[in-house]
């Protein structure tokens, strides 16, 4: 099993019929790329840029920031690579931009809204991409965080382009992003479903919190509802749609994700090749048929039953 998963490294990610799921790896600094490609990751699904904020007083400058960015970037060329802008707030409080004072920061100022208010940091973060982009042969996708609806995406996408980036998205982690696919396929690039989050508002339930922990698992239908109302969303509009929470890095849910109509999938680079080797097994077909039955909520198993 494990060395017919290594012997697969070398290709594409595909289901048993040919149908090409782009497998991306999640970084979260500029070295953990060559991790990605070791196990043979067809680019970056997502970067998480915290790494260059957090433990510092300040923002990092532009300079710096690009510097980071271009080393990533400069290890893909041809391929692509998803940037998430600053996620800072809740689970990833920042000293100088995040509010001491929040009763329930999951539901206070984070990602693109702590951004919005802070728009030195927004700006300088723009600058550096488009900056990184520049010098590198990467194919270079921006998303931004914790976005709400298609009013925050066509706000974020409208500012990226002016800054001279190509390819600009939203993550989709708020139900209500999820509820408003049709109008945001229409503005946005591409959404990059961050299902870690979308299951913790989905559910209302913290993902910080060991007490709620049963339901923090996107096997959840309606979690697996929320998903295809962006897909079918994506896929009407020509949109593309990926996975880049933890869900993408089981294969069983791989199957059911790639069955819903999802595109691509970002993990965790370990989790590759067992994606990989699940996937194959499959043809689009059964992958849609599993996916028929997990929206219905048969491999869910609440904590609830006995
Ligand atoms: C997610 O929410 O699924 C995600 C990928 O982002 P993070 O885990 O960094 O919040
Ligand atoms: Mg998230």
């Amino acid at each position: 099993h494990a060395a017919k998963a290594k012997e697969l490294r070398g290709k594409p990610g595909s289901t048993k019929d040919g149908h090409h799921i782009p497998l991306l790896a999640n970084v979260g600094k500029p070295a953990d790329g060559k991790t990605a490609l070791e196990y043979g990751a067809e680019g970056v699904g997502l970067f998480r840029s915290e790494f260059l904020f957090i433990g510092n007083a300040e923002p990092p400058s532009v300079e710096e920031q690009t510097k980071a960015y271009a080393e990533l970037l400069a290890q893909f060329p041809g391929k692509k690579v998803v940037i998430r802008m600053l996620d800072a707030g809740a689970d990833k409080p920042l000293p100088f931009l995040t509010p001491e004072d929040e009763p329930n920061p999951a539901l206070g100022l984070r990602g693109l809204r702590t951004l919005r208010v802070h728009k030195e940091v927004l700006e300088g973060q723009l600058k550096a991409l488009a900056a990184a982009d520049a010098q590198t042969e990467a194919d270079l996708w921006v998303m931004a965080p914790m976005v709400a609806d298609a009013h925050e995406a066509a706000y974020f996408v409208k500012l990226g382009k002016s800054f001279g980036l190509k390819k600009v998205g939203v993550m989709a982690e708020v139900p209500s992003i999820a509820l408003m696919a049709d109008q945001v396929a229409k503005v946005a690039d591409f959404v990059s479903i961050g299902t870690n989050d979308l299951t913790q508002y989905t559910l209302a339930a913290d993902r910080t919190l060991g007490s709620v922990a049963n339901y923090q698992t996107a096997w959840h239908p309606a979690v697996l509802r929320a998903i295809k109302l962006i897909a079918d969303a994506g896929n009407a509009n020509g949109m593309p749609v990926g996975v880049c929470g933890e869900a993408a890095a089981d294969p069983d849910l791989a199957v059911v994700l790639a069955g819903i109509g999802v595109n691509s999938l970002s993990m965790t680079p370990v989790a590759l090749d067992d994606v990989r080797a699940e996937l194959a097994n499959w043809t689009l077909e059964e992958a849609q048929e599993k996916a028929a039955k997990a929206l219905n909520g048969e491999f869910y198993k609440s904590s609830w039953d006995d």
